[in-house]
C-alpha cells in the first residue's frame, strides 16, 4: 500500500513533473529524514475509525441510556457543569510541586473543601488525601492505632464490624494488624446491642460501623452504642458511603463517631464505577487531629499553605494531596446544593421506600422496616421456577436497565439491592417497578424464556463455566 511518502507526482496529463509535495508536511521536511518504507499502520479514514469507536460506546450502557439502580454505589447522575470546572486550565496545568505561592487558588478551594466537609460531617478536622472509600478506612484505622500506640495502650487489638458490613471494613482493619471481631444483626437488620456488649473488654480499639447500614436501615441504637463503645475507652469509626441517606438531617458527630471517611465519588458528584477516581476524605474529632496525614491545608494571614508539621501525623498516604479533580467536582457541588442537600437526602429516602413498598410481596422483603436511601430484597420466592438472583438481574438488561448490586450484603440470601438515588422522576421509577413485576410475573409462567436472557445485549447469553474454562479474550 502507498504512503503519502510514496505518491508520485500527480499526472495531470500535461506535466509529469508537478508534484504537490511541497505543500504538504512532507514537502517541508528534508528528505534525509523522511521515513523510506511505510510504518505498517492500518490504512483506515478518519470517519471509519469514528464509527468504530461510536459503534464499541453504543455497545457500552450507561447513565445517559436508562436506569442505574445499583445499591451501595450512589452518585450516578453527576452535573456536567462539574466536568467543565475541574477541566478549567488553571486548575489542569498546576503542577503539584509549584510553590504556595503559585497554588493559592488550588489551595484556596481545598481549605474551603475541608471547611465544608467538616461542617456536613460535624468533625473538627479533615484530611483530604486518601483517593477511595477504603483508602479512608484504612487512613482511619492507621489513626486508631497511632493514637491507642500514643496513649500506651497497645493491648487494643480487635477491631469491631457488624456482619452487615461493606468487605472493604473487615480488609482495611486487617491491614493495619487488628484482628476482627463480628458483630451479629438482630431480627430487624441492625447491631444486635446484647451480642455486642458480650464482645467489649480493653482489647477492643474500635467498631467500624455505616449507617444507615449496608441494609438501608438506620441504626436506632447508635447513641446507646457510641456510649457503651466510649465507655469502654474504645473509638468509633464512622463508614460515609452512605452519606447521601442523612445530609443535613443528622451527622456523625451527632452520633458519636469519632472519625469518619466520606466517598466524594458517591456523594458529591464525579462518575464512579470501573474503578475510576475517587475520594475518600477523612474527618476526625478533636482529639485525633494530630494523627491526620500530612500536609494539611491551613490558611495564615499571608493566604493558604500546605502544613506538613503535623506532630502524631501518621505520614502520607498517597503522593501529593489527593485526586484534585475529584475535590473541584465535589466543591461545585456542594456549592451549588446549598441547603438543597437535605431535599436530595430526602428524595433518595422516599424514592426507595416508594419502589420497596410496590415490590415487597412479590419479591420477598427480609427486612421489612422503613428504609433510607436503599433497601435489599431477596430472590428466594423466585428459586422454586429454577430462576435466582442472577437470573433476574440478567432479565433486567433485556429492559434497558441496569442491573441492580446482587449478592451483597451477604446476611441476605440472593440479595437483590436496589438504590434509585435523587435523581430519578417518578415515571422512571414506575417503569422500573413495572419490568420488575414483569419479571416476576415470568418466572411463574414461563421460567425458561427469562433464563435465556440477555438477548438485547452486544453480548448474549453465555456459557459461564466455558467462559472461565476457556477464556476469549481477543477482540474479534
Ligand atoms: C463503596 C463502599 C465502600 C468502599 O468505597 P470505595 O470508594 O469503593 O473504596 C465502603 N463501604 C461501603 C458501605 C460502600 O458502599
Amino acid at each position: 500500500m502507498k504512503t503519502i511518502f510514496e505518491r508520485p507526482g500527480i499526472n495531470l496529463g500535461v506535466n509529469n513533473e508537478f508534484s504537490y509535495d511541497d505543500i504538504n508536511l512532507a514537502g517541508q521536511i528534508s528528505s534525509e529524514l523522511l521515513r523510506k518504507d511505510a510504518i505498517g499502520l492500518p490504512q483506515l479514514s478518519e470517519l471509519e475509525v469514528m464509527r468504530h469507536y461510536k459503534e464499541l460506546s453504543d455497545r457500552n450502557f450507561c447513565i445517559e441510556k436508562g436506569f442505574y439502580p445499583l445499591g451501595s454505589c450512589t452518585m450516578k447522575y453527576n452535573p456536567k457543569v462539574n466536568e467543565l470546572l475541574a477541566s478549567l486550565e488553571g486548575f489542569c496545568n498546576l503542577h503539584p510541586m509549584q510553590s504556595d505561592e503559585d497554588s493559592q487558588g488550588a489551595l484556596e478551594l481545598m481549605y474551603n473543601l475541608q471547611e465544608k466537609l467538616k461542617y456536613i460531617t460535624g468533625m473538627d478536622a479533615v484530611t483530604l488525601q486518601p483517593s477511595a472509600g477504603a483508602h479512608g478506612e484504612l487512613t482511619g484505622m492507621m489513626i486508631v492505632k497511632k493514637y491507642f500506640e500514643a496513649k500506651g495502650e497497645t493491648h487494643r487489638n480487635k477491631v469491631i464490624i457488624p456482619d452487615s458490613a461493606h468487605g472493604t471494613n473487615p480488609a482495611s482493619a486487617k491491614m493495619c494488624g487488628f484482628d476482627i471481631v463480628e458483630v451479629k444483626s438482630n431480627e430487624r437488620g441492625q447491631v444486635d446491642i446484647e451480642a455486642l456488649n458480650s464482645l467489649l473488654d480493653d482489647s477492643v480499639a474500635a467498631i467500624m460501623m455505616t449507617n444507615p447500614n449496608t441494609l438501608g436501615i438506620f441504626e436506632e441504637n447508635v447513641l446507646k452504642i457510641s456510649k457503651l463503645m466510649h465507655e469502654n475507652g474504645s473509638l468509633l469509626y464512622y463508614d460515609g458511603a452512605n452519606f447521601n441517606a442523612i445530609m443535613g438531617w443528622t451527622n456523625p458527630a451527632l452520633m458519636g463517631f469519632d472519625i469518619v471517611h466520606i466517598n466524594l465519588h458517591k456523594t458529591f458528584s464525579t462518575p464512579h464505577g470501573g474503578g475510576g477516581p475517587g475520594a475518600g476524605p477523612v474527618g476526625v474529632k478533636e482529639y485525633l487531629q494530630d494523627f491526620l496525614p500530612s500536609p494539611v491545608i491551613r490558611k495564615s494571614e499571608s493566604g493558604f499553605y500546605r502544613d506538613y508539621d503535623i506532630k502524631h501525623s501518621i505520614g502520607k498516604v498517597r503522593a501529593f494531596y489527593g485526586n484534585f479533580g475529584i475535590l473541584v467536582r465535589a466543591y461545585a457541588y456542594i456549592l451549588m446544593m446549598g441547603n438543597e442537600l437535605k431535599l436530595a437526602s430526602a428524595d433518595a429516602v422516599l424514592n426507595a421506600n416508594y419502589i420497596k413498598e410496590k415490590l415487597k410481596g412479590v419479591y420477598e422483603l427480609p427486612y421489612d422496616e422503613p428504609c433510607m436511601h436503599e433497601f435489599v430484597l431477596s430472590g428466594e420466592k423466585q428459586h422454586h421456577q429454577g430462576v435466582s438472583t442472577i437470573g433476574i438481574a440478567k432479565r433486567l438488561m433485556d429492559s434497558n436497565c441496569h442491573p441492580p448490586t446482587v449478592y451483597f450484603p451477604l446476611i441476605v440470601h440472593e440479595a437483590i439491592m436496589i438504590e434509585p438515588t435523587e435523581s430519578e422522576s417518578k415515571q422512571v421509577l414506575d417503569e422500573f417497578i413495572k419490568i420488575m413485576l414483569k419479571i416476576a410475573r415470568e418466572i411463574e409462567e414461563n421460567p425458561e424464556e427469562v433464563l435465556k436472557s440477555p438477548k438485547t445485549t452486544p453480548v448474549k447469553k453465555i456459557d459461564e463455566t466455558l467462559a472461565a474454562r476457556q477464556p476469549n479474550l481477543t477482540f474479534k
